[in-house]
């Protein structure tokens, strides 16, 4: 059975609710971040159309040609870059992207900031943490992340607003927790010893979500739980 665009947002919304509510938080601390990779602009104007706001890409080329096909007709989305970031395409993406989830080196945080428009503001960025140290992932080691906060916080187009991780799949809340739980902790320790104001933690996706937000979290990316499953081929293809 397909299930139409807006009941899943709204089985989603209601669980980041619930969510919140078991934690003791407020629901509008936490953004739904939707993840529209290798889905047509058509889905993302359809959600804009219900009332969401917030897109996530990962390939720099794909989403460009989206924020370029939908500026038109919306032009008050907020783009978020998610995907790993080479060299390369730090140009395209400084200059159209509003946040960027997954730096893990400063050269690349020094070519956005070098390279963002002076008429636009700030680039907000997340330093994306290794936290489960797995060799195949990027991110920055958890005992590097205060030294590359600090770096990147120096940077003066680029504004640092906190850590983001993905951890390997677990089964079972409690499971799903711990790793989040040490980026909380993380966060914390870097706000504490280097006096940085860091008010993001970027974690939980469509099957943890729960334990991410019980943990702090405050932007969930959300992809095959909003859009669907994506299709095998169009998925980590870079
Ligand atoms: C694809 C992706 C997501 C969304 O994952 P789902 O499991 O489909 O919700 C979230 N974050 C990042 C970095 C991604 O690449």
């Amino acid at each position: 059975m397909i299930t139409p665009l807006a009941d899943r947002l709204a089985a989603v919304r209601a669980r980041v609710d619930a969510a919140a509510r078991a934690a003791g938080r407020d629901p509008r601390s936490i953004t739904l971040l939707a993840v529209s990779k290798t889905f047509p602009a058509a889905d993302v104007a359809a959600l804009a159309c219900l009332g969401q706001r917030e897109f996530g890409e990962n390939y720099a080329r794909e989403g460009v040609d989206k924020i370029a096909a939908l500026r038109p007709d919306w032009p008050g989305l907020e783009w978020h870059f998610i995907g790993p970031l080479q060299s390369n395409k730090t140009r395209e993406v400084a200059a159209e992207f509003d946040w960027v989830h997954a730096i893990d080196r400063l050269k690349i945080a020094q070519r956005l900031s070098a390279q963002r428009p002076p008429q636009r503001a700030p680039l907000q960025v997340c330093i994306q943490v290794n936290v489960d140290a797995e060799a195949s992932k990027s991110g920055v080691a958890p005992d590097d992340a205060a030294a590359l906060a600090a770096a990147v916080a120096e940077l003066p187009a680029l504004r640092l607003r906190g850590l983001m991780c993905i951890p390997a799949p677990r089964e079972g809340l409690a499971a799903q927790r711990g790793p989040f739980a040490r980026l909380r902790e993380l966060r914390d320790a870097i706000v504490r010893e280097r006096g940085l104001a860091l008010d993001t933690l970027s974690m939980g996706m469509s099957a943890d979500l729960e334990a991410a937000i019980l943990e702090g979290a405050t932007i969930v990316r959300v992809g095959t739980a909003l859009f669907g499953r994506r299709a095998a081929a169009a998925e980590d293809g870079r």
